[in-house]
Parts: C-alpha cells; sequence; structure tokens
C-alpha cells in the first residue's frame, strides 16, 4: 500500500541545499518533526549537485594539470597527459553522488521526512506539495523555513539559446573541452570554471567590464591571481562588455565594447556567461503572504531570519548576499534554534570568502576596500610569501597575507591572503575576528614550521614591526 502523505508537520523546508539540509538536519537533532522538500532525489541542492562539489572536484584536476607542468621547474617531467573526459566527468559525477547519497543517509537516519518535489505557500500555515510522482496535497506546518537558493543571472536579448553558449551548470557538465572559450564575467565562478577549461586545454579569454577582476576584493590580492590569469588564460579584457552574441558556422561571434577598443570582436567556440546569480523567489505564493522582497529581490528578513510572516522563515542564496553555502548552513541553523525557541540572531564578523583559483584568494572580517569605503582608521600589515620557507619548498611565492588592525585596540578586524591553499588558511582569521583576537594574541601564538600558516603569525608580527622574516621597523 502507498504511504498517505502527511497533513501536518513542525517544520516545513522548502529547499533542501546546504542552507535547507543544515536547518532540517538540526530542526530534528532538537527533536522537532521535520519535512523537507526539495526537486532532487537526494538533499544537496545548488552547491553540492551543480555548484561547490563539482566545481571544486574539477578544480582539483586543474591543480594537478597545472603542477605537472611546473614540475619541470623542478626536475621532473612528465609526458603530456591524456584527457578521458568521460571518466574525469564520471569521477566528478560519483563524488556528488557519494555526497548526495550520504546527505540523503543523514537525513533518513534523523528520520526527516524527505519529499521529492516542489513546494508554495498558500497560508502563512499551509504548503501545497507538488511531488515529482502523485497528486499535489497540503501541508500544515507551525513554521517553515524557505530555503529556494539561486540560479544563474542572464541578460535577456544579449545571452543568446544556443548548445554553445552555457551558464555554469552546463560548463560543469563538461560535454567537451572547446579550442576557444569565452568567459563572460570576472567573478569567482567565471574564473574557477576557466581555470578548469585553460587546464584542460582551451584557450580562454575572460571578459570583465570593472576595472578589475573579483570586483570587491582587495586590489592587492586580486593582483597576484591577476598575474597568474594572465599566463594561463590567452586575454583578460577588462572595463569592456560584450554587447552583441551570434551564432556563426559553428562558433559564436561576440562584439565588445570598451573605452580603450583594444579588442572589437571574436569568435569563440562557447561561451560561459557567469554574471551573478537572482534569488528563487517565484511560484512560491509569496505575494499572496506579502512576504517582501528588497529592491534586488531577496526575501527580507530580520537578524532572526524571520520573514514580514512570523511563521516563516528565509535563509541562504534567497536570502541576501553574500550567496555562500556557508552563509546558508550557518543561517539555517540559525533560524531553526530560534524556531525551537533558542535566543539566538545572525550576527556574524566574519564570513570568510574563498576563491578556488590558483592561487587561492580569501578574505574575511573587514577588507581593506571596504574600512577606505569607511573612512576607518585601519592598519593593514602584509606578509609577502617570498619569506615563507613552507611557500618555497613548495615553488609558490605567489602569494600574500594581511591583517587589518584596529591600531588604536589592536584588535584584528579581518584577513586577506592570496597564495595557495587560501582557502584554508583564512579559517584562522575567521576565528581570531570572531574571538576578537588582538594582534598580540596572533603573535604569541605559536604556529608549526615550516607551515604556511606562520604568514598569519608573522603579518601579526609586522603590526610590532618584529616579523623574524622580513625587515619593516615600526613607523614612529
Ligand atoms: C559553479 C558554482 C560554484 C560555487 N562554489 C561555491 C563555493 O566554492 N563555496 C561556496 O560557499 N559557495 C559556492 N557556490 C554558491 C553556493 O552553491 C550557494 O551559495 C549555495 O548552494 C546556497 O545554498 P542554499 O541552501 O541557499 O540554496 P541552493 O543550494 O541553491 O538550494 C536550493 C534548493 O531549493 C530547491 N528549490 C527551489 N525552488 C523550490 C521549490 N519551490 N520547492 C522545493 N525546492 C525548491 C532547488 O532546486 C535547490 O535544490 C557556488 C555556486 C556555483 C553555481
Amino acid at each position: 500500500m502507498a504511504d498517505v502523505p502527511k497533513s501536518q508537520t513542525q517544520v516545513a523546508v522548502i529547499g533542501a541545499g546546504p542552507g535547507g539540509y543544515a536547518a532540517a538536519f538540526l530542526a530534528a537533532d532538537l527533536g522537532l518533526e521535520v519535512t523537507l522538500i526539495d526537486p532532487e532525489p537526494n538533499p544537496g541542492g545548488v552547491c553540492l549537485y551543480r555548484g561547490c562539489i563539482p566545481s571544486k572536484a574539477l578544480l582539483h584536476v586543474a591543480k594537478l594539470l597545472n603542477e605537472s607542468v611546473e614540475a619541470a621547474n623542478w626536475g621532473i617531467r612528465f609526458k603530456s597527459p591524456e584527457i578521458d573526459l568521460d571518466k574525469l566527468r564520471d569521477w566528478k559525477e560519483s563524488v556528488v553522488n557519494r555526497l548526495t547519497g550520504g546527505v540523503g543517509q543523514l537525513s533518513k537516519q534523523r528520520k526527516i521526512t524527505y519529499i521529492q518535489g516542489r513546494a508554495k505557500f498558500t497560508e502563512p500555515t499551509q504548503i501545497e506539495i507538488s511531488p515529482i510522482k502523485g497528486n499535489k496535497y497540503p501541508l500544515k506546518f507551525e513554521h517553515a523555513v524557505l530555503a529556494t537558493g539561486s540560479r544563474p543571472a542572464t541578460i535577456p536579448g544579449l545571452i543568446i539559446d544556443s548548445p554553445q553558449v552555457m551558464n555554469s551548470t552546463a560548463a560543469l557538465d563538461l560535454k567537451d573541452i572547446p579550442k576557444t572559450l569565452l568567459v563572460i564575467g570576472g567573478g569567482y565562478i567565471g574564473l574557477e570554471m576557466g581555470s578548469v577549461y585553460a587546464a584542460l586545454g582551451s584557450e580562454v579569454t575572460v571578459v570583465e567590464m570593472m576595472p578589475g577582476l573579483l570586483p570587491g576584493a582587495d586590489k592587492d590580492l586580486v593582483k597576484v591571481l591577476h598575474k597568474s590569469i594572465e599566463r594561463k588564460f590567452k586575454e583578460v579584457l577588462l572595463q569592456t562588455k560584450v554587447s552583441e552574441m551570434k551564432e556563426v558556422k559553428g562558433a559564436i561571434k561576440v562584439k565588445f565594447q570598451s573605452e580603450e577598443a583594444r579588442v572589437n570582436e571574436g569568435r569563440f567556440e562557447k561561451v560561459l556567461y557567469s554574471i551573478g546569480r537572482r534569488p528563487n523567489t517565484e511560484d512560491l505564493g509569496l505575494e499572496d503572504l506579502n512576504i517582501e522582497l528588497d529592491d534586488k529581490g531577496f526575501v527580507k528578513v530580520d537578524l532572526q531570519r524571520r520573514t514580514s510572516q512570523p511563521t516563516i522563515f528565509a535563509i541562504g542564496d534567497v536570502a541576501g548576499e553574500p550567496m555562500l553555502a556557508h552563509k546558508a548552513s550557518h543561517e539555517g541553523r540559525l533560524a531553526v534554534e530560534v524556531i525551537a525557541g533558542h535566543k539566538a540572531a545572525f550576527e556574524p564578523r566574519a564570513i570568510p570568502a574563498v576563491v578556488f583559483t590558483d592561487p587561492e584568494v580569501a578574505w574575511c572580517g573587514l577588507t581593506e576596500s571596504e574600512a577606505t569605503a569607511q573612512n576607518r582608521k585601519i592598519e593593514v600589515t602584509r606578509f609577502p610569501w617570498a619569506a615563507s620557507g613552507r611557500a618555497l619548498t613548495m615553488d609558490r611565492p605567489d602569494g600574500l597575507t594581511k591583517l587589518i588592525i584596529d591600531p588604536e585596540t589592536e584588535r584584528i578586524l579581518g584577513m586577506g591572503v592570496v597564495g595557495a591553499g587560501a582557502g584554508e588558511l583564512i579559517a584562522e582569521g575567521v576565528l581570531a575576528v570572531e574571538m576578537a583576537a588582538l594582534a598580540t594574541d596572533v603573535k604569541l601564538s605559536i604556529h608549526p614550521h615550516p607551515t604556511l600558516s606562520e604568514t598569519i603569525m608573522e603579518s601579526a608580527e609586522v603590526f610590532f614591526g618584529q616579523s623574524t622574516h622580513i625587515y619593516r621597523p615600526k613607523r614612529k
């Protein structure tokens, strides 16, 4: 006999990305009865199925390919790699399946009712579920968490419908390795995917309308990455816009507009557009419940992630920037704590951002650009990786660690890193900022040698003009 669907639940979670499933799991751990709804067969969302995880699996391969070339500098010569694209794709899929399957198991172990389908609100305490199989039915809830995430943004009229024009999801499918690839957008997704294709053998051009790659990130960090991207990509076009795209004889003809008019047009076998992401707020019944959106289209939430309907919370990409998986999970867990009656609010001091290019770029807390924009008095200390023993053993002197410090209180307000493995190092900065560490705390914490983490300790030493491995006396 088929299961009769439940007619009510304590917590309904709509969308099972890293925000939704983290929320559902904590709610179950806190003893609440949970229903989790998502179109995919298992939880995972964009992050696990077509975002963070598959892109990092491919970037791991890109790193190996790049290192196999660099090894010639160390007296090791490898033959040109042979790329078995089917096998590579299978391996990437196996990582995704293992992880999503594992999260599915964890959902079952927690006795969460997982429904493969879609949901929309019909009342402040009711959703309508459209399961993949079977008929629509209503589900009453006490609280709901909206975690429907986001999708790639597009520009109607510019982005044409062609199998040669890809968004990030199509790029991750890795159908082939185009000879030439244009990446529209110099943000982290474009640069990460561009790096994958460049390592696999495509000639990659990236076009960005702003004056620098990774708009918003500190310029000194971006400069190091820019140099490396210029070596790996065919061309980096800044302050340039794509004004037209046309399919012509198996290629995409693209027109550019730039003040310098350095390049007016080009032909590319494939184009990847990565020009931002849009929150998924459509077909959810939000208007009927007067759930407000902000001027960028995100669901408006308070410090506890409650929407304008007190029974409904919103978290993750649908609830605002930064659109990152770890921010989504943190918010999801926080909203559930509030639902469970705990005193909690979303007030992180440091949400880390990591760009998994080579070198990686990572930052957290206050950035130098933000401090400048706010006219805030800060001291920035920098430690170049050319002075790090560990960086030299890896032949990776192309790095920089910096701390943003309040000169009066000596408190660490932010950290930035560019270099191999920056994404792992930034966690220490997060802890320092969240724990209100002072430069002295970091300076006096013994860091293991030889590691890249020493560059953080030495950046703190720079604040006192006492770094062991660079000579930079304190200015009086
Ligand atoms: C190529 C790429 C690489 C990325 N790399 C990183 C990275 O390295 N690190 C990082 O932090 N972030 C990364 N991100 C961003 C990250 O994927 C998102 O920030 C994260 O997935 C947001 O989580 P979420 O839970 O808010 O929503 P999502 O992961 O978007 O999940 C939302 C889910 O809700 C479902 N849904 C939508 N509507 C409904 C409905 N009506 N009913 C039921 N379900 C619905 C969707 O199908 C989806 O499964 C990357 C993104 C992309 C595209």
